[in-house]
């Protein structure tokens, strides 16, 4: 009897054994339902085998083989990888290489139709007598008129069909966008860059392709990938969010034509992704630009890794398999061979460590590629005092009028989204709390509520405080919707708009802002960090950041870090074309080195000095770390089950020689959240195969102890401690 072992998507630590029945074609990387505890499951084939552990008679078959496209050798691999580096269930790691198993639809086709010269000929006075079609063709026939996918679907079934036999005709094409294929010519830096790439095709190599915003690494991507495409191999390249991936497939559309082009995201339809999916792994497709999941992708001809902004923290899952794609990413380049280039104009500390140590090889766009831009000037002004109304200073006010009179673009920044962060009474001191959650609840305006933005909870905004009975209840700190309102105040003939995950939420909804600002019809944006990434606004001359200073309140120790960061990714928004830009800093604390920094535009230094730190207290890059995540509806039994935790790593780290410290459960920053108490534990080492080998140990006990009341979870390298 043949054993097929599969990876199933639970979370246990093995693989479950089947009998495969004559007639199936059953071979590693297989994709296979089979039966689990009265339902049925799919898996992945990972093992073939001629005996099992499980007796014979309790072995149940397989029932079907869902798919004869494998998974290659290599993304089983990543996936063990992954679940071993990241503490996860075999078949939980497996599972996100699992492409959707809806049927193939490919996505909706949007290209607008044209008229062809033949059908201008032929058609013209041909359709005297159907006077529907002439008025088609008359619309058509307009020099540079296309009709839009949209337009073609509201033309009815009978015009339909005629638009179907003209296309067959040849009368009428589609509008693809004319793909230019002419790439600015690259400058120096540019250049040396993408020989120092090409250079390493066929090897291992990481890359780290450092400019400044603006400075052309997307030129660089796109030069690289023509000819890795044109030389037959295909190119993966990963983006932290989806709303980044229509601009920059636009613009690989545009650089690459010929080339065939998929995206895999969260955002398609799950046919559409299964479309593209197959077409990587068909190797049909020679580019594959996706979010973190599509590094597991199938890519035969794969030639070349690319990851954009990869400082960026999206690409870590937050929960399940708490992966980091760019570290997977750079993982499969290893084991496939190929160059992968990491590019930031911020990168992360630990590639900016890899860098330094020469295990990454740096190169860098010391400036805005357009000749005509440079970087905007940046002001600190003060946060609070009496300049400052409502939450803006003067200076910034003024800076944005002076924009409205230029007719040029401001975008104001805060990293807060609703009205007010809190709703306080200052008569009795009573706070607006979430009842669920250790935590305020958020003012909401558009509609109207509080709002607890860790778990969802909302509820009326009381018309008088529960507590004392006065009506004066004060809204506290400024979030995006009242900025709108202050700045709607301040500019009563501005057009502003706000772009929050609030106002975002209906799909298109930024993209529709993000044309409005193209097309000049908004003067003011007002919104969250979703503004900070790259968006390219002509006109957009000045960007102003309130609350800068919250990260320097932050216990987390990437704060400072990942707000250098987001501020100067803020900042690269100004300014980028030929009108200088300016960028106007809220700050109580103008002497800090962070905002020295980014007033200086140097990235290097503030890295540099953060290693330092790093160093000194023991933080990644110079230590490895773990945390242990638990939470119960009772706090006795999250405590019983960290006591026992502690316990058991402190036993496993004393087998391991001692490298490892595990410092004493403590409750997390957000004690509780959604009705749970949660506590936390961090384990330390300076090796990763220590830290790795007492997590494992670890994790074995907890799996052992089956205590329903908690949820636990292990997260590798974690982003936060807080
Ligand atoms: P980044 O990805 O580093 O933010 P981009 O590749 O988007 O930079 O380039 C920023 C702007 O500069 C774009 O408008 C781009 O077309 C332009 N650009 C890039 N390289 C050059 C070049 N060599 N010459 C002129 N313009 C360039
Ligand atoms: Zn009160
Ligand atoms: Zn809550």
């Amino acid at each position: 009897m043949t054993i097929a072992r599969v990876a199933l998507p639970v979370a246990v630590d093995r693989l479950f054994d089947y009998w495969i029945p004559a007639g199936l074609d059953v071979a590693c990387g297989a994709i296979v339902r089979v039966p689990l505890a009265r339902r049925r499951a799919t898996g992945v084939v990972l093992g073939i085998s001629q005996e099992s552990e499980v007796r014979r008679e309790d072995l149940l078959a397989i029932a079907e083989v869902v798919d004869a496209t494998a998974l290659p050798q290599d993304v089983l691999e990543l996936a063990e990888f992954v679940a071993g580096y990241y503490q996860s269930a075999p078949g939980l790691a497996c599972a996100l290489a699992l492409p959707p198993l809806e049927r193939a639809v490919p996505a909706r086709d949007d290209v607008p139709l044209r008229l062809t010269a033949s059908g201008r000929e032929a058609l013209a006075g041909a359709l005297r007598r159907a006077p529907a079609q002439r008025a088609l063709h008359e619309r058509l026939a307009v020099d540079g008129a296309t009709l839009s996918a949209d337009e073609a679907r509201a033309l009815g079934p009978a015009l339909r069909r005629v638009l179907a036999r003209w296309r067959e005709a040849g009368w009428v094409e589609e509008a693809r966008p004319e793909g230019k294929g002419t790439a600015p010519r690259l400058n120096e830096e540019q250049r040396a860059a993408v020989d120092a790439i090409l250079a390493a095709s066929g090897t291992f190599a990481p890359l780290l392709l450092q400019g400044v915003t603006g400075s052309g690494k997307t030129e660089v991507y796109l030069a690289v990938a023509a000819a890795i495409v044109e030389g037959g191999g295909q190119v993966l390249m990963l983006v932290p969010e989806i709303n980044l991936t229509p601009q920059l497939c636009a613009r690989v559309a545009d650089a690459l034509p010929r080339a065939r082009t998929v995206t895999l995201h969260s955002g398609l339809a799950e046919g559409a992704r299964r479309a593209n999916w197959e077409a990587a792994a068909s190797g049909r497709a020679d580019i594959v630009l996706g979010t973190r999941l599509a590094v597991f992708a199938p890519l035969p001809r794969l030639a070349l890794v690319v990851v954009d902004e990869e400082h960026d923290a999206s690409f870590k899952q937050h929960d399940g398999v708490r992966y980091h794609a760019r570290d997977a990413a750079v993982w499969r380049a290893r084991r496939r061979d190929v160059p992968v280039v990491l590019g930031s104009a911020t990168p992360s500390l630990e590639s900016h460590a890899h860098a330094l140590a020469g295990r990454y090889r740096r190169l860098v766009l010391p400036r805005r590629a357009d000749p005509r831009a440079s970087l905007p000037a940046v002001r600190l002004v003060p946060a609070r005092g009496p300049d400052v109304r409502d939450g803006i200073s003067g200076a910034l006010l003024a800076a944005i009028g002076e924009r409205l009179a230029r007719g040029e673009q401001s975008l104001v920044f805060v990293n807060r989204r609703g009205y007010a962060p809190s709703l306080k009474c200052p008569a009795c001191g009573w706070q607006a709390g979430c009842t669920r959650c250790s935590a305020r609840l958020t003012t909401h305006r558009a509609p109207p509520m509080l709002l607890c933005h860790h778990c969802g909870h909302r509820e009326r905004i009381p018309p008088a405080c529960p507590s004392c009975g006065n009506v004066d209840l004060a809204a506290g700190g400024h979030g995006t919707q009242r900025l709108e309102a202050v700045l709607a105040g301040a500019f009563p003939r501005a057009r502003i708009a706000r772009v929050d995950r609030d106002s975002t939420r209906r799909s298109g909804a930024f993209a529709a802002v993000r044309e409005q600002v193209r097309d000049n019809a908004l003067d003011v944006l007002v919104g969250t960090q979703m503004l900070a990434k790259g968006h390219d606004f002509p006109r957009l001359t000045l960007v102003g950041v309130l609350g800068a200073d919250n990260a320097l309140y932050s216990a987390d120790f990437r704060a400072t870090e990942h707000a250098a960061a987001l501020l100067l990714q803020v900042a690269g928004r100004a300014g980028r074309a030929e009108r200088p830009g300016e960028v106007i800093v809220q700050t109580d604390f103008p002497g800090h080195p962070l905002f020295a920094a980014v007033a200086r535009h140097d990235y290097d230094a503030l890295a540099t000095a953060a290693l330092v730190e790093r160093e000194a207290a023991g933080l990644p890059p110079y230590s490895h770390l773990a945390l242990l995540a638990a939470e119960a509806h009772r706090r006795e039994d999250v405590g019983r089950f960290c006591a026992r935790a502690h316990e058991a790593a402190l036993a496993a780290a004393k087998a391991r020689g001692g490298t490892v410290e595990v410092f004493p459960p403590v409750a997390a920053a957000l004690a509780r959240r959604a009705g749970f108490e949660r506590a936390q534990m961090l384990l330390r080492s300076p090796r990763r195969g220590d830290l790795n080998a007492v997590l494992t140990a670890l994790r074995g006990e907890l799996a052992e102890s089956r205590d329903r009341r908690v949820r636990w979870a292990i997260d590798v390298d974690p982003q936060s401690l807080a």
